[in-house]
């Protein structure tokens, strides 16, 4: 006989509801508070050690209330944040994330769906998404896609689309072991590290990436790309994937996309662009000829949380080759065999299209966001970022003591303080101090690179916040410091 238990099972969800919801309600005004407020805190600011010390406690046993927790978050996570979704911050490349995105999040971990397969609402937000990517980027309709973290999963799955579509034989099957000749992919000196990390997890090896020297304006230079590709062949090498930069990090220097896209097709290479945060320029009319060529790609990765200005974590490729893309990763065990009818139907898997099996629903606020604010105010928005980047080029060299260090093409700006007679090791040392200085009194975030062998202050300009009064304070910050660094002696 089966007795009356004693005691309700125990779950996760809320005895009290109301404490909860009320909870949830003052997170939520709290954060807008925050969003509303953010341009009057500093861009970033050390934690203290005291501060620190909390995050070293054990495990808790115990349970504590939600709203403590919450205080706790409030105290020291939300006070020391990395302050990329603050106006004056242009640091590396990234986004600043939108109200609108925040609660999209929330709504998708509410519903929480896994966007592995199955027939249900989120597969379908998630192929409307993928559909309209490949309408921004002139991509065929029947093209595959696929959500990913970020720009470098979305090049890691291009490549290894590339490495099955074009190694010559079964790759899948055999591995690179197998390969009679050496597989071989080509970009620029100035292509992103995470094409690097690509070729080493597929196994081809970072020699397998060849790199190809640029022009003085960062771009590939094609006479030594073709130069390496013959040499390679006549060295018994089968190249087999040509990559092109729309947006290159340190510099948005955008390579010859055409040039590239006719030296792929005459070597039966597979062609693909890594356009992270550059290829949304696209949806810009007027910055659109800058990108003429990168819709012959293969496959192009780009960042939704970038350019489009999304929380973190939102990348996406596109595959011009449904099929090749699918004979990549395509696995069904027993346990998975897609049905045609109930939860388990459904015509697309979107786990035969990348690495994870179980996938979160970051769909959803791609396509709120898209809905809410249409391609064209993205179009805006992109286009404002390069003029913001204009306006600081211009306000650099019309100062007597900054300088830049490259050209500015799309929405990246290298410059550094400079002064009449000082060696190179104190420029770049005075420039590193300016940098930390910048950062540590909140004032901005910029990140530091070196172009050319020259240390350089770098703004990458993908943040919606920004206005041209930011650029500005930068630039009477970073005269101000270096002089006083000069007048400190600083490096001498
Ligand atoms: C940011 C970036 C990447 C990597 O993207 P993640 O989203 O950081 O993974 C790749 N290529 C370029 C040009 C980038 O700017």
């Amino acid at each position: 006989m089966i007795s009356e238990p004693q005691t309700r099972e125990e779950t996760l969800d809320p005895e009290e509801w109301s404490d909860l919801r009320a909870l949830g309600h003052r997170m939520v005004d709290d954060m807008f508070e925050y969003l509303e407020t953010l341009r009057e805190r500093p861009v970033w600011q050390p934690m203290p050690d005291d501060v620190r010390q909390t995050f070293t406690t054990p495990l808790p046993q115990e349970g504590q209330p939600a709203g403590e927790v919450y205080e706790e978050f409030k105290q020291n996570v939300l006070a020391y944040p990395m302050g990329n979704i603050h106006p004056r911050f242009w640091g590396w490349v990234m986004g600043n994330g939108t109200p609108l995105g925040m609660l999209a999040d929330m709504l998708a971990a509410g519903v929480n769906p896994n966007m592995g397969g199955g027939d249900h609402a989120g597969v379908q937000v998630e192929l409307q998404v993928l559909n309209w990517c490949k309408q921004i980027f002139n991509y065929p309709a029947d093209a595959s896609g696929l959500l990913v973290s970020g720009g470098s999963m979305a090049n890691l799955l291009g490549l290894a689309v590339a490495r099955t579509a074009r190694a010559g034989y079964d790759v899948r099957e055999e591995g690179v072991g197998a390969s009679p000749a050496r597989l071989t992919m080509y970009g620029s000196v100035e292509m992103h590290s995470s094409l690097q990390r690509a070729v080493e997890v597929l196994g081809l090896g970072n020699n397998s990436l060849r790199r190809i020297p640029v022009d003085a304006n960062h771009k590939i230079d094609l006479a030594a790309l073709r130069l390496k590709i013959a040499e390679d062949i006549a060295a018994g090498m089968k190249p087999i994937c040509l990559i092109g930069n729309a947006g290159a990090v340190n510099t948005g220097a955008i390579d010859p996309l055409n040039d590239l896209a006719d030296i792929a097709a005459q070597h039966g290479m597979w062609y693909h662009v890594d356009g992270a945060f550059g290829a949304l320029a696209y949806l810009s009319p007027e910055l659109r000829p800058l990108l003429a060529g990168m819709d012959r790609s293969d496959s192009l990765a780009f960042d939704l949380h970038k350019w489009i200005y999304l929380p973190f974590e939102a990348g996406c490729v596109l595959v011009r080759d449904r099929e090749a893309h699918l004979r990549t990763f395509t696995l069904t065990p027993p346990y998975l065999v897609h049905a045609t009818r109930g939860l388990a139907g459904g015509d697309v898997w979107l786990s035969d299209y990348g690495i994870q099996l179980t996938r979160g629903f970051k769909a959803l606020k791609v396509w709120m966001a898209l809905k809410t604010y249409g391609s064209q105010k993205y179009g805006r928005l992109i286009k404002q970022n390069v003029d913001q980047a204009s306006y600081l080029a211009e306000m650099v060299e019309n100062s007597p003591c900054l300088e830049l260090v490259a050209p500015v093409e799309l929405n990246v700006v290298c410059f550094r303080f400079t002064a009449p007679e000082l060696s190179s090791e104190r420029l770049d040392s005075i420039n590193r101090e300016i940098l930390i200085r910048l950062q540590e009194s909140g004032a901005a975030v910029p990140s530091g690179t070196m172009v050319g062998g020259v240390y350089a202050i770098r703004c990458a300009i993908t943040n919606h916040r920004s206005r041209r009064e930011d650029f500005e304070a930068l630039v009477s910050d970073t005269v101000r410091i270096g002089e006083a660094l000069l007048g400190e002696g600083w490096g001498s």
